[in-house]
């Protein structure tokens, strides 16, 4: 392989589990990791030496960016109640506000913060397309190309995610009047997709990919989704789909189909849909063992938003039984309440501690020292990678050389102490 000769050194970097020491990391011409070698006797000539342990980048594999303007602007309740569904009329209200260039400044501001809460790749699961009116832009794509600038500008990697939404509940035939900004529909969302790609090409812009989604299992037809399956049968790309964040989703799947969400998505819906390791759970929180054991099944990812769910009243999911299960778990800020993967990672944790009563309740007594930091890290990193459709990701031979330095002359505990002593201060910005 042929490497630039640019070589960075690092007291510690986190590789392959845990941490090793007196690091060279060096990268190729292509901004991928060439060569790591460990215990070194100092560093080589030109490396650029770090003082700092080095982590890998984290992929953020949920957000709607334009939801960063909303942040902070929905806490206080307005009538007896306050639920995710009220929320989310508050935010249609905000999405029929956006411009192009408002989504380009808000997407900007949001992949800087993301980045200095140590994510370094965002999955953008994207339905705000239209402009106001319900038309289709002049260039269809404009919305999703503000996007694209804006991780072009800030250096954060994307996965575009253009959304299948075509309906506003699980017996309506269409979405509602404040819904019109998002209407798609199979042939919409593969053009989309298209359109993307050709300008990622054109452009010759790298770290830039796109996938398909699907809103909801109320938000779009089974038979639609079949089509869209059909569709990308043969594209690598990953499909993220949201599914069981709320109980009254639940109740309506049940009364419609027979089944639960994440049941009857795993039963193919009906349509013969073969659910795999390219499909990517949000949130998935209401999900019975059953359910899980399904889902370890087919291979496929969960998503888990733990600052959203939070501040949306989702519900907590069973956790421990995910993890037990083998079901690779990425992480994603979703709403951006939050924009540093620790507080996604402690918020997981305290509140599986809240309900069981218990310590470390998702840490492995025989793995990572049985550190719960290291363990949900890991599956942030290998989870993440998948959910953004990369063979690799971390620091290890050939992934994309995407890292985070701590500002932090220490070593014993770090990841621990990176996590659960908040407050946590900005990572050094220092992503290839
Ligand atoms: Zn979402």
């Amino acid at each position: 392989m042929k490497h630039t000769g640019k070589v960075l050194w690092a007291p510690k970097a986190w590789i392959n589990g845990a941490w090793q020491s007196r690091v060279s990391l060096e990268l190729d011409d292509k901004g991928l990791w060439a060569a790591i070698t460990a215990d070194t006797a100092a560093p080589p000539a030109h490396a650029q030496v770090l003082s700092g342990p080095v982590l890998p980048g984290i992929v953020n594999a949920h957000s709607h960016a334009f939801q960063r303007a909303f942040a902070g602007l929905a806490e206080c309740r307005e009538g007896d109640a306050d639920d995710f569904w009220s929320w989310r009329h508050q935010m249609y209200g905000v999405a029929l506000q956006i411009t192009p260039e408002a989504m380009y400044a808000t997407a900007k501001q949001l992949y800087t913060e993301l980045q200095q809460g140590g994510y370094t790749h965002t999955c953008e699961f994207h339905y705000l397309h239209h402009q106001v009116s319900g038309l289709p832009y002049p260039n269809p794509i404009e919305m999703s190309l503000a996007l694209v600038q804006a991780a072009v500008d800030t250096g954060m990697g994307l996965t575009l995610l253009p959304v299948l939404y075509e309906r506003a509940g699980f017996t309506l035939p269409a979405l509602r009047d404040d819904q019109r900004r998002f209407a798609t529909d199979v042939n919409a969302v593969l053009s989309l997709r298209d359109g993307v790609r050709a300008h990622v090409a054109n452009q010759r812009l790298s770290n830039i990919t796109v996938g398909v989604a699907v809103h909801s299992l109320r938000a779009a037809r089974a038979e639609s989704i079949a089509e869209l399956w059909r569709a990308v049968k043969d594209d690598p790309a990953p499909i993220h789909i949201h599914i069981a964040e709320q109980t009254g989703e639940v109740e309506d799947c049940v009364a419609a189909t027979g089944q639960r969400p994440i049941e009857w998505l795993c039963n193919g819906l009906g349509q013969g849909i073969d659910i795999d390791a390219r499909w990517h759970l949000v949130h998935a929180t209401h999900a019975t063992h059953a359910e899980i054991d399904a889902v370890a099944r087919t291979g496929a990812g969960m998503v888990l938003c733990p600052s959203t769910e939070a501040n949306l009243g989702d519900g907590l999911t069973d956790l421990p039984y995910w993890l037990q299960r083998g079901v690779p778990m990425s992480i994603g800020s979703d709403s951006h309440v939050t924009r540093d993967w620790r507080e996604e990672l402690r918020l997981a944790e305290y509140g599986q501690r809240l309900v069981h009563r218990q310590r470390n309740v998702l840490a492995d007594p025989n793995r990572f020292g049985g550190s719960t930091a290291a363990r949900l890290f890991e599956q942030a990193i290998h989870a993440g990678g998948l959910a953004a459709g990369f063979e690799r990701w971390g620091i290890e031979v050939g992934a994309r050389a995407d890292w985070v330095a701590i500002d932090s002359a220490e070593i014993d505990h770090t990841l621990d102490r990176e996590v659960f002593s908040s407050p946590g201060k900005a990572f050094s910005l220092t992503k290839n």
